[in-house]
């Protein structure tokens, strides 16, 4: 392709975003395709000649839009955002077309600086003191298995990527149910095994960890010769918000000398308002803090930050430097892929530089705390309504409820799930509390207005109604 046309068809496919997200609206949230509807319609072999761009661009706009999921919909409602604001979408143009490796300092020090110093905008803007360094890893799943890595390393004396794990104990991990299931594959992959992690038990409305059954636990694995490693808590857990009392918890990990990793994926965002801190209070204490900017603050995936307190310990466990990877002659630089499980690295941080000067930290808190209060506002009113029961109270803008349908209570609420995404205003999806089926809505949708709150009141109760 050459340069002119370059340029050509990249203003073709900024113009379709721009169309693509004015009329999102009027799109059902859900794709409403069918299995093997898309692949019937591309072809089983790559072409042996080019194609001309005008073909190739129609067979897009005639293929793939119906079968996408609107994450960008204003009532997207279902797992948590992936909000990808129009500014932070402009800013990885720029990526995709520098198209730089960012691994080490010298293969593109302006990406690494950026990180240097919007990661330590972000953690102002979190509160978090200033003994934090940070990363901006792909995803939290990364960032935990690293932080996983870190505990493990230290626990074994930094023996475990060289002996590997058959010389040693068991090693122990503390967690309670509510954590994302990135915890467990971290587990896994680490090579301690699910057996090793150790669930707490939760109690208290935010169905935190009790941080005396914690205690008890770590005692009972140290009497039996194990070796407890360290401790994955949760503010905002993906089923319906669950934190864990992260003070003392914190009391206990360092009482017994082991590492905290704190996991606020989605929560994480709403602490640049002050006054949602509680629901991490003691964070400070934590020794990695992973958090997910792709998800609720607006810098579109992937883009996910990680705290850490102690960056050498973090090297220490994942930095290997082979000659072709070194930087001679450089003084006092930060090669962020030691820091992270894979090498190559995008440019993320231009985004997060976009957003937060674009928006403000203050239009960014404002989109925040509009959307706990219409949560809010939400779960009220579906209280109110006869045929209806809150199972989980909103946590930031995150709850659960149940319709009280007849016959099997689980079945009935999956169904009304699925003909609610397939009437396809809203788009949201169920969890299982205590045992047995909720539906789980979170606001949090960038562009998101009151009346888009409204609508899923409106859908939500219409539907159910044609059923009772
Ligand atoms: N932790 C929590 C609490 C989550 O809700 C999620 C995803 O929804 C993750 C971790 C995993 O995030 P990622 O997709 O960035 O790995």
């Amino acid at each position: 392709m050459d340069n002119e046309a370059f340029r050509q068809w990249s203003r073709t496919a900024a113009d379709w975003g721009a169309d693509y997200r004015a009329n999102l609206r009027e799109r059902p949230v859900r794709a409403q395709t069918k299995p093997g509807d898309i692949i019937r319609q591309i072809a089983d072999a790559a072409p042996e000649a080019g194609e001309a761009m005008e073909a190739i661009f129609a067979d897009f706009e005639r293929i793939i839009p119906d079968g996408i999921t609107h994450w960008q919909h204003p009532r997207f409602f279902a797992y948590f955002p992936a909000n990808a604001a129009p500014v932070s979408v402009i800013a990885d143009y720029l990526v995709t077309s520098v198209a730089a490796q960012c691994m080490l300092w010298q293969t593109s020090p302006a990406a690494t600086e950026l990180e240097t110093r919007v990661v330590d905008w972000l953690r102002q803007a979190l509160g978090l003191p200033d003994g934090f360094a940070g990363v901006i890893q792909d995803s939290a799943s990364t960032a935990t298995l690293a932080a996983v890595l870190v505990m493990r390393e230290k626990a074994l004396g930094w023996k475990g990527n060289s002996e590997g794990l058959a010389a040693h104990g068991a090693v122990r991990v503390y967690a309670s149910k509510q954590v994302h299931t990135s915890i467990d594959r971290a587990i896994w992959i680490a090579g301690i095994g699910e057996a090793n992690l150790v669930r707490i038990p939760t109690k208290g409305p935010l169905n935190g960890m009790d941080p005396e059954a914690l205690d008890a636990a770590i005692r009972a694995d140290l009497e039996s010769g194990h070796i407890p490693a360290g401790v994955i808590a949760c503010t905002g857990g993906t089923s319906i918000g669950a934190c864990d009392p992260i003070a003392e918890v914190a009391a206990v990990v360092k009482a017994h000398g082991l590492y905290l990793h704190v996991d606020a994926a989605w929560a994480g965002s709403a602490m640049i308002c002050p006054e949602f801190r509680t629901l991490w209070k003691g964070v400070e204490e934590a020794d990695s803090v992973v958090f997910n900017p792709h998800k609720w603050l607006g810098a579109n995936f992937d883009c996910s930050v990680q705290f850490i307190k102690s960056p050498e310990d973090q090297v220490r466990t994942l930095a290997i430097q082979p000659e072709y990877l070194k930087t001679h002659g450089h003084d006092g630089i930060v090669n962020y892929s030691e820091w992270s499980v894979p090498l190559g690295r995008r440019f993320r941080a231009l985004k997060l530089w976009f957003l937060m000067r674009y928006h403000g930290l203050e239009g960014l808190r404002t989109m925040i705390r509009n959307h706990v209060r219409w949560s809010e506002e939400l779960a009220e009113r579906i209280a109110a309504e006869p045929d209806f029961e809150i199972v989980s109270k909103p946590v930031l803008s995150l709850f659960s409820f149940r319709h009280k349908g007849r016959g099997d209570s689980d079945q009935h609420n999956i169904a009304l799930v699925n003909a609610i995404n397939d009437d396809g205003r809203i788009y949201l999806t169920q969890t299982r509390v205590d045992g047995r089926i909720a539906i789980r809505f979170q606001a949090g949708q960038f562009e998101m207005t009151r009346d888009d709150a409204d609508t899923a009141f409106t859908v939500i109760t219409e539907i159910a109604r044609t059923w009772n």
